[in-house]
Parts: C-alpha cells; sequence; structure tokens
C-alpha cells in the first residue's frame, strides 16, 4: 500500500501530511503560513523524517500548473506579496527526489471527492468551495481543466436582484461576482452578520440559494456536468442545499436539455470529504501520480 505526503496550501496554514491509498490521515502537521523561506524550512523539516513515495500539493493560486514549463508550481500574482513569483515545487524537488505533483487547492478536494467522495467514477464533474471566497475545480472528459492557467469561475458576474443593488457584493474587481455575493465575508459585507450567525429561517438564505442557483445553472449549460458538488464553510448550513436545488430549477426555467440535469437530488450534492477535504485532496494527488 502506497504511503503518500500531502500538503494542503493556504493563506493562514498550510497543512501537511502522511497517508495512505484510502485517504486516512496517519499523520498531520499545521504550520502558519508566514514567508515561503520560513514556511517551507517548516515543511521540509516535517517531511524529512518521514517515509513515503510522492507529494501531492493542493495550493492556492493563481499558480503555474503547465508541466511543460519552467515555472512549474510558481505562485503568480498572488496579494500574498512574498509568495509571488515563489515556486513550491523546485524547492520541495530539491529536498525530496521523488515524484511531486502541484495543483489548485480546489482541483485537489475535486480529485478527494472523485477518489473517495461524492463524485467517484465520474467522467465530468465540478466542485465548488463556497467559504472565505469561492473557486471551483472542473474535471473534464477525465482530466483536469486548467486552461492556460485555471480557471476563477467562482468569479463568474450574476445578474443582481433588484433589492440588492444598493450595497452590493464584497468583490474589490467586480463587486457582483458570484465570491462577491455568497462567500462568507460576502454574506458578512451585504448583510453586517456572518453565515455562523443567521437564523434557518431568515429570508437571506434564500438570497444566497438564489445565487448559488443562478451560479449552478450557469455551470450547467456552459459544462454539462454529470454533476456539480458544493463544499466549504457556508455549506455547513445543511438546509442551504435544498434552497439551492430549488433556486437552480427554477432558474434553469425548464430548459433541462438531459434528465439528469434535472434530477437535481442527484445533480447537486454535498461534498461528502468533511475531514480535511484540502489535505485528502492532497493525498489523492499523490496517489494518482504513482499509477
Ligand atoms: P476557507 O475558505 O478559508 O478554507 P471555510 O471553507 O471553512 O474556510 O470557509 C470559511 C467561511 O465560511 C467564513 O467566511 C465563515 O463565515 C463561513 N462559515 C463557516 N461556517 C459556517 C456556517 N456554519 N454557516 C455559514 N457560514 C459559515
Ligand atoms: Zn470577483
Amino acid at each position: 500500500m502506497a504511503i503518500v505526503a500531502g500538503i494542503e496550501g493556504g493563506g493562514t496554514k498550510f497543512i501537511c501530511g502522511i497517508g495512505n491509498e484510502k485517504g486516512e490521515i496517519l499523520d498531520s502537521i499545521r504550520i502558519e503560513t508566514t514567508s515561503p523561506t520560513e514556511t517551507m524550512d517548516k515543511i521540509i523539516n516535517y517531511f524529512q523524517c518521514k517515509n513515503f513515495e510522492a507529494i501531492g500539493v493542493g495550493v492556492f493560486g493563481p499558480i503555474e500548473l503547465d508541466r511543460d514549463s519552467e515555472e512549474y508550481g510558481t505562485i503568480l500574482s498572488t496579494p500574498k506579496i512574498q509568495w509571488q513569483q515563489y515556486n513550491i515545487y523546485k524547492t520541495l524537488k530539491e529536498h525530496f527526489n521523488r515524484p511531486i505533483v502541484i495543483e489548485h487547492d480546489v482541483n485537489a478536494a475535486l480529485l478527494g471527492e472523485l477518489t473517495w467522495g461524492a463524485a467517484q467514477g465520474l467522467r465530468n464533474a465540478i466542485y465548488y468551495t463556497v467559504g472565505t471566497g469561492v473557486g471551483a475545480g472542473l474535471w473534464l472528459n477525465n482530466q483536469f481543466h486548467h486552461g492556460e492557467l485555471h480557471g476563477e469561475i467562482g468569479h463568474m458576474l450574476i445578474p443582481v436582484l433588484e433589492e440588492d443593488t444598493p450595497k452590493g457584493g464584497s468583490c474589490p474587481f467586480h463587486k457582483n461576482c458570484l465570491e462577491g455575493l455568497v462567500s462568507g465575508p460576502g454574506i458578512y459585507h451585504r448583510f453586517g452578520i456572518k453565515g455562523e450567525d443567521i437564523p434557518q429561517e431568515s429570508p437571506i438564505w434564500d438570497n444566497v440559494a438564489h445565487y448559488i442557483g443562478i451560479a449552478c445553472v450557469n455551470t450547467t449549460l456552459a459544462y454539462a456536468p454529470q454533476r456539480i458538488i458544493l463544499g466549504g464553510g457556508v455549506m455547513n448550513q445543511e438546509f442551504l442545499l435544498k434552497k439551492i436545488q430549488e433556486h437552480y430549477l427554477d432558474a434553469l426555467g425548464g430548459y433541462g436539455q438531459k434528465k439528469i440535469f434535472i434530477d437535481v437530488e442527484n445533480f447537486i450534492v454535498p461534498a461528502q470529504l468533511h475531514n480535511d477535504p484540502g489535505l485528502m485532496g492532497a493525498f489523492a494527488l499523490a496517489n494518482k501520480i504513482l499509477l
């Protein structure tokens, strides 16, 4: 059984761990995200005394993912200035002569769902995380869809409801993109209350479900996936899923070209990996490269 290393790289913390083929976390450590040198030194120290066959990394972007590029694994124009132009792949490769694969964090989480969760066996699946930001991983025709970099579908523009026009969303670039409207900070910006504290009966949840439902319609029409999987902190409100399914059907307006697109309970589903989806995704990446 392959023992692999996984790294989940986020803006506030890196979670590093050792896992097996079942995605079980055998050991893990949390390392604060400070400067790249300090953070990576701690990561290297942690893994140096461990046994593993490959390393999978799911990390915040934008990041160069073209394996043929000299810049593979380089973080690009992030607001985290110190990390700009930092090449995670090169640093790891200098210390560990084993297969290493780098992916965007949402794609890694999606691979976790494909391997052990809600997307098992699917050829076309899309995974959204609705948390501090909104991001999506695209698995199309059995591979990640990257384009020239990787998409930023969380910034899709959404027609805004009349009642929302004065305040608008929180995105510094687009204001009313999906992330600006329904991310945790977007909800707080618009309503002045944290998602965690909003009661189930509040009309805010209909508003949020409406926008996520529209995003699911746009996603379906653009990519025709077999399933859309929704994860992230905001989706901890379990009742929200049903509202999203209803708003999706409503916004689709009867334009369900295929039965699977209107079989909402099987089409829009919750993420299944709750026990650190990012780290499990990183294990899945490492396992995949060993196949
Ligand atoms: P991250 O996106 O940083 O990886 P999360 O996916 O946990 O982390 O998302 C954090 C965001 O989700 C915060 O903005 C928080 O307000 C929101 N959030 C966390 N739990 C809930 C909840 N139970 N209900 C609504 N929003 C939540
Ligand atoms: Zn935006």
